[in-house]
């Protein structure tokens, strides 16, 4: 069942929602080739507990880490690890979230290592234009159908592929809540959108083929094809007045 925001839940949503921004950015700050995505995932974990917040993701179906990280054709749910080293050249993915007041956010970003290849600036570039293609398509009377296909259309422009495996999410009192959000699908089709939804549009990009594999280690999940995969996300609000990104922050360039 999806459940519907009202405007004082969205307002508690949005405290939630910036701490998960501002870990993010405090994240952005420690990459540099040679630290490890262990230090990462311990600089994002105290900044959202000095907030007074939980990181959502610590033992969440019983993940290890307070964030996920994951570097280049990794696509997402990478555990982080004090051998895990980051490089020049490479992207890394990092998902978070943080929950306070009874409510979540859930938020990922892709950067780049130093300096990284034409393809890899390309592909981060348009997955954050296709997330911004979905939230234009998240509106009253719209579907959730209407949403996944932009956010595909725009991709497939580039020679990209979407992630169709692991899919956006309600968020709200549970990170993942009802309903799914594909990045794909067919215009017109899927759950009605109205105002008072919450959702995380989360494209998941590859360079190469949609498919993905899940590694022995449980969770992390990699593209088949070794290609390279960037996410970009953010938890949205619908509202009468329309979109509230609740995970963006004023200070993110
Ligand atoms: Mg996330
Ligand atoms: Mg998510």
């Amino acid at each position: 069942m999806i459940q519907l925001k009202n405007s004082v839940q969205i307002k508690a949503m949005r405290e939630a929602g910036r701490i998960t921004g501002e870990a993010l950015l405090v994240a952005r700050e420690h990459i540099r080739p040679g630290v490890s995505t262990l230090t990462l995932d311990t600089v994002i974990r105290e900044y959202i507990e000095r907030q007074g917040a939980k990181p959502s993701f610590l033992g969440l179906y019983g993940f290890p880490g307070s964030a996920c990280i994951s570097i280049n054709d990794e696509v997402i749910h990478g555990i982080p690890s004090k051998h895990r080293i980051l490089e020049e050249g490479d992207i890394v993915k990092i998902d978070v979230g943080a929950a306070i007041g009874g409510f979540h956010g859930d938020s990922a970003r892709t950067y780049p290592v130093g300096k990284v290849s034409r393809e890899a600036e390309a592909l981060i570039a348009a997955t954050k234009q296709s997330f911004y293609e979905g939230v234009a398509a998240f509106r009253a009377g719209n579907r959730i159908g209407d949403i996944g296909h932009a956010v595909e259309s725009y991709v497939k422009k580039f020679g990209f592929s979407v992630v169709r495996a692991y899919v956006g999410h309600g968020v709200g009192h549970s990170v993942h809540e009802s309903p799914d959000v594909p990045n794909y699908g067919t215009p017109g089709h899927g759950p009605r959108l109205c105002a008072g939804m919450v959702l995380a549009i989360e494209p998941m990009v590859n360079v190469g083929r949609s498919e993905v594999v899940q590694l022995s280690d449980g969770w992390t999940v990699k593209t088949a094809d070794h290609s390279l995969s960037a996410h970009y996300e953010n938890t949205v609000a619908l509202t009468e007045d329309g979109i509230i990104n609740l995970t963006e922050v004023e200070t993110e360039t």
